[in-house]
């Protein structure tokens, strides 16, 4: 284990160039000045960043490898965008500050609203939710205060067992009840099943499209009709839009409100709990719904709105992660409409490409064609009593992150992979070549298998524990007199 700052700083060193004062502050007024070390590292300036650059290294980032986490579309975000974000007209803005003086701000939150309304079909577009499962809340939100707006009481939310995880925990926060709807043997939503289980109480129907199989819904124009006839909405989980770019705008086939993840589709870093946005679109009649305040254009200068009569209210304290839609505002400008498309073209020929190359080894219990991601199994390697466990720990050794594991619910052993679009065919090789060795592997040495990861700087963690009872660690604590481990 390598040592912390603390322990390494030691050295009554300072990487500071402060001069010092010469005015002595035990003579100013109402300062009062502490006596005594206050227990930070004393360390110079070089071992500071040959610290952190150590602590770097030794993590996995996107700038090392490729990341196949399912659902997470961790893929490569344009630096240009931060620089975008960085600016100091952007980055210096105060969200109180009068509507005349932020012109530009404003322009770029209504064009980028009007953007995402192209490419998803809808009406209008609310940019204040901060992360997908935010945006599910207030799309929720939206659909509860639309039901109330028309005295009807409907209190229960379908819910495909195919849908993300954050879907049912949004339909309870917003006071509806969960029905877990069981797919079909493809994967799918049977619209016979649909049929039998909405009734008059169905608010919403929630769907996560692609689903978390990767596959897109086939029968979803008669979904659609089924929901639209029982009076209900239906709701699109559209956090990997990023598969249906310039293929499909939702609001076109009747979806009524959907949420994107800017943080995901369109280029902003996520990962490790950096900002994220959630944008909520819904179609002309829930429009008067939305959060407020909303930018609009009039006489050529744009303003914002802060009343509407059926408004939801405010879902955060300002407009929403201002930075992170400057960045996908960029990232939208920059690859255009056929750029977009060429998006979703590419992250679903990677994943169908991956899907087939690991399928040699593997169970893939939906063999699509998927979308922009596919859900394979290890539940062939049982026989070795090799898990998906020790099959992603072992990846960690071959320089790999692991994907998404144990997810969806509804395939045994699952390994949900998202290759993304920004990965070369090598990069995809090099994935599928690593999977196949882990597959001899396990058949030839599955004692290896149970121990890996050999080579990382920590080895295989008792997550639970990890979880429930965490050992923190701050040494610092010592020097200020407790007790640290
Ligand atoms: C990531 C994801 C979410 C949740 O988004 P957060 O920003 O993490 O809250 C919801 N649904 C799907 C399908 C996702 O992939």
């Amino acid at each position: 284990m390598s040592r912390t700052i603390f322990e390494k700083g030691i050295g009554g060193k300072s990487g500071n160039y402060l001069p010092t004062g010469d005015f002595n502050v035990d003579t100013i007024e109402g300062i009062r000045t502490r006596k005594g070390p206050v227990g930070l590292p004393e360390i110079g300036e070089q071992d500071i960043i040959r610290h952190y650059v150590e602590l770097a290294s030794k993590n996995y980032h996107i700038d090392k490898g490729m990341y196949p986490l399912g659902s997470c579309t961790m893929k490569y975000n344009p630096v240009v965008n931060e620089e975008i974000a960085g600016l100091d007209g952007f980055g210096g803005l105060h969200p109180e500050q009068d509507d005349d003086d932020v012109q530009g701000a404003l322009e770029l939150m209504y064009s980028l609203e009007s953007a995402l309304c192209e490419i998803c079909g809808m009406s209008a577009f609310s940019l204040q939710p901060v992360a997908g499962a935010h945006g599910e809340m207030t799309g929720m939100m939206v659909a509860k205060d639309y039901f109330r707006s028309r005295g009807e009481e409907r209190k229960t939310v379908i819910v495909p067992d195919s849908a993300h995880g954050t879907n049912p925990a949004s339909v309870v926060i917003c006071g509806f009840e969960p029905k877990v709807m069981a797919s079909d043997e493809h994967g799918l939503i049977d619209p016979e099943i649909l049929a039998a289980q909405i009734g008059d109480d169905t608010a919403v129907l929630m769907l996560t499209l692609p689903n978390t199989l990767g596959l897109f819904e086939k029968e979803i124009a008669r979904i659609v009709e089924i929901v639209h006839e029982a009076g209900a909405l239906i709701y699109m989980d559209g956090a990997n839009m990023n598969a249906l770019l310039g293929i499909v705008q939702p609001g076109a086939i009747g979806i009524d409100i959907m949420h994107l993840n800017l943080h995901k589709t369109f280029a902003t870093p996520h990962g490790g709990g950096g900002p994220g946005s959630g944008p909520v679109g819904v179609r002309e009649h829930l429009a008067d719904f939305l959060p407020v305040p909303r930018v609009v254009m009039e006489d050529g200068k744009y303003r914002r709105v802060y009343e509407s009569k059926n408004s939801i209210g405010r879902v955060h304290p300002w407009h929403g992660n201002f930075n992170v839609c400057v960045k996908a505002y960029a990232y939208i400008c920059a690859c255009g409409s056929e750029g977009l498309l060429a998006v979703s073209e590419n992250a679903i020929v990677n994943a169908n490409y991956l899907m087939k190359k690991v399928g040699q080894w593997y169970d893939i219990k939906y063999p699509g064609p998927c979308m922009h991601e596919f859900v394979a199994s290890g539940r062939n390697l049982k026989q070795y009593d090799v898990r998906t466990t020790d099959i992603a720990k072992r990846l960690l050794d071959y320089g790999l992150h692991a994907p998404t594991v144990y997810f969806p619910l509804i395939v045994e052993e699952a390994l949900m992979i998202e290759p993304v679009e920004t990965e070369k065919k090598e990069t995809l090789d090099n994935f599928a070549d690593v999977m196949e060795k882990i597959a001899v592997e396990a058949k030839e040495d599955p004692e290896l298998l149970h121990k890996a990861p050999l080579t990382t700087p920590v080895r295989r963690l008792d997550e639970a524990s990890a979880a429930r009872s965490p050992e923190l660690c701050w040494p610092g604590l010592d020097s200020l007199g407790g007790e640290g481990d």
